[in-house]
């Protein structure tokens, strides 16, 4: 009995693969508007959180830690495993701090290689001292 496709099975065992390219050594380009791995410019943001209110899986998170200086240290996360890539976070940041790239290649064993994140320092405001109380000028008699 001939097994079916036999044949065509031998002989493409001496072809070139199909697609020709011979990855992840090449790594084609990809598509012209691509949603990949996100980047994120800290210096940029200032933290109006609405990347986080629009994000439907939360895949942002933000922590803030004091410094010795009182300032807030802030640190914006972005967990590629839960994005789903909608760009909605970065058509919402009016100050273009979060872009998607055209990086595609997002292979992982470690849930921490799939953070991406920046930090950024946010200033304790500086209160102006309080001017020295005038006594009231004394009623007359
Ligand atoms: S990344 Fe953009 S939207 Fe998100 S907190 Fe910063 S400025 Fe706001
Ligand atoms: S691309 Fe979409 S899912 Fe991913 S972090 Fe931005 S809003 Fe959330």
């Amino acid at each position: 009995m001939v097994l079916p496709y036999l044949e065509e099975a031998i002989k493409n065992l001496f072809k070139r693969p199909a697609t020709r390219v011979s990855f992840p050594k090449e790594i084609p380009p990809a598509a012209p508007d691509y949603r990949g791995r996100i980047s994120y410019d800290p210096t940029l943001c200032v933290n109006c959180g609405m990347c986080m209110r629009v994000c439907a899986p939360a895949a942002i998170t933000k922590t803030v830690e004091r410094n010795e200086d009182g300032d807030d240290v802030i640190t914006l996360s972005f967990d590629l495993g839960s994005c789903t890539y909608c760009r909605t976070c970065a058509d919402f940041c009016a100050r273009k701090a979060i872009k998607l790239t055209e990086d595609y290649v997002m292979v992982a064993t470690n849930p921490a290689d799939l953070i991406v994140s920046g930090t950024f320092v946010k200033k304790k405001p500086v209160i102006p001292p309080k001017p020295p109380v005038q006594p009231l000028p004394k009623a007359e008699a």
